[in-house]
């Protein structure tokens, strides 16, 4: 105690992935820690992100299961889905995974502080609450990020994905606006489920940023699932109708539906936080400014994950906090590489993908050779369904480094953690062609590739 302050080596500020981590890590290391959370222990992946949505992934992929196992031979009739044994189901889960969170804090000999933290001076963190008040040899700030919101009228009526897994009743019909990774995902989720999907897009072609023959193929896919793509859209107002909610459309399309979904990004949690009072730098969209080690400009202040905007997936954030911890507390200075990072979007099918783009690697590099299969698998030629598979390598032709691999099949997100390995080492397409297939599979379209993609090419010469 110093003038009824506290004393910690490390305050988080936010139990989820990043802080978790680097608050179990440090306490490890021999450090005292106290850890603040204001909602729940766990944070947004295992509470309302990555961790029920995958359920909701589970549970919408039956669906399409119970059509395609006809093809097999199976029947079952009436087929009913409840979605609130599901929620329910979800709910226990979730309960369970948030108490080995705290019980693995407690086994660490973290202090856990449940309510919100603020931080009142370079060293000084409030408990807004109880106002208890930390004196901090460092302190780490892994708020995360929240929904952005747009302000438009009637926004007060719509749902964000916080809200999709505790919907008392699932959708009829739902609106969703947005066209990155909530957006498809829960487009997919609700579609499987039954629900009539309409996807408002305010671009071309769903999920900019990756590769755009992944972008064309989900784009399709969602709309092949029954999901109605409106693009170059935004809305303009929601209102309360007698029987649910009307959209309007800055089109002039109105839509008549009973639950609207805002899925346009998520931005830095850092309001009220206290880093003007201690002179924390962010940027323009909020976003904590850190080094490669988490540091902030203030001596002392480091943060880690979503708040610092830089790859908002929670392996990372659990990345980012590891080097932290090691670096502050433990015997090894380093910092998280974040290079060839693989994700997922669990559409259906869902996607997986490394490394660059066809269009970031011609960017940086000029000249890339690209490979490049789409079929439809195995799997659907007996079950009917229409779905097609993906398979993309983007190959740098100076010396064959592959250094993008783009994939959508029903196990992409399991593959793509296999192929990241390689594009990590920086194999050759050659090293890749080595290796012997495993068949039948829709993967080893991956090493089975010899065709370089040639664009088509129109009569004047210009490539399509
Ligand atoms: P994304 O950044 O993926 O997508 C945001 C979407 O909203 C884009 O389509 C964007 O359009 C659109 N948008 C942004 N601003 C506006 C606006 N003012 N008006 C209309 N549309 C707008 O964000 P998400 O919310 O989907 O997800 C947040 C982050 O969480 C992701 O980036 C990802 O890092 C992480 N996440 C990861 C998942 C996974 O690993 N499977 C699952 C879910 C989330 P435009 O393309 O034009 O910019």
């Amino acid at each position: 105690m110093n003038d009824g302050q506290e004393q910690v080596d490390l305050f988080v500020i936010g139990a989820g992935s990043g802080g978790v981590r680097a608050a179990r890590m440090s306490a490890g290391y021999g450090a005292s820690v106290a850890i603040a959370e204001e909602y729940r222990i766990g944070g947004t992946c295992v509470i309302r992100g990555c961790v029920p949505k995958k359920f909701l992934v589970y549970a919408s992929a039956y669906g399409q299961g119970f059509n395609e196992a006809r093809g097999y031979g199976w029947s079952a009739d009436n087929i009913r889905f409840d979605w609130s044994s599901l929620i329910a189901a979800k709910d226990v889960e979730i309960d369970r995974l948030s108490g080995i969170y705290r019980r693995n804090l407690g086994n660490a000999g973290v202090q856990m502080l449940e309510e919100r933290a603020e931080i009142t001076g370079p060293d000084t963190v409030r408990l807004v609450q109880s106002g208890r008040v930390f004196k901090c040899g460092k302190i780490l700030i892994a708020t995360g990020g929240t929904p952005r919101l747009l302000g438009f009228e009637g926004e007060e009526h719509t749902i964000t994905s916080n809200e999709a897994f505790h919907l008392a009743k699932m959708p009829d019909h739902i609106v969703i606006n947005g066209g990155g990774y909530i957006a498809c995902e829960f487009a997919s989720i609700f579609a499987g489920l039954g629900a009539r999907v309409c996807l408002i897009y305010r671009r071309d072609l769903v999920l900019r940023g990756f590769d755009d023959d992944v972008r064309t193929h989900i784009h399709n896919e969602l709309i092949r699932q029954g999901v109605r793509v409106i693009t170059h859209a935004n809305i303009e107002t929601v209102k309360k109708t007698e029987n649910g909610l009307c959209v309007a459309l800055d089109t002039g399309v109105n839509i008549d539906c009973d639950q609207v979904m805002m899925a346009i990004g998520r931005v830095p949690a850092t309001e009220g936080l206290g880093l003007e009072t201690a002179g924390v730098n962010t940027d323009a969209a909020g976003a904590i400014m850190v080094d490669e080690f988490g540091q902030t400009n203030v001596p002392g202040i480091f943060a880690v994950g979503d708040v610092t905007d830089r790859i908002a997936l929670t392996p990372v954030a659990i990345r980012e906090g590891a080097a932290f911890a090691d670096s502050e507390f433990g015997d090894r200075r380093h910092a998280f590489d974040h290079k060839d990072v693989a994700s997922a979007v669990f559409t259906q099918p869902p996607v997986g993908s490394v490394g660059l783009s066809e269009h970031e690697a011609r960017e940086k590099y000029g000249e890339v050779d690209i490979y490049k299969s789409s079929f439809r698998p195995m799997r659907h030629t007996i079950s009917g369904s229409q779905e097609q598979y993906l398979m993309k390598l983007v190959v740098r032709t100076e010396d064959q480094v592959v250094v993008g691999v783009h994939i959508v099949s029903d196990a992409a997100p399991e593959i793509i953690q296999v192929a990241a390995i390689a594009v990590k080492a920086g194999l050759t397409k050659a090293e890749w062609d080595e290796t012997c297939a495993v068949h039948p599979t829709a993967a080893e379209e991956l090493v089975l590739m010899r065709e370089k993609f040639i664009p088509p090419v129109l009569e004047d010469g210009e490539a399509v």
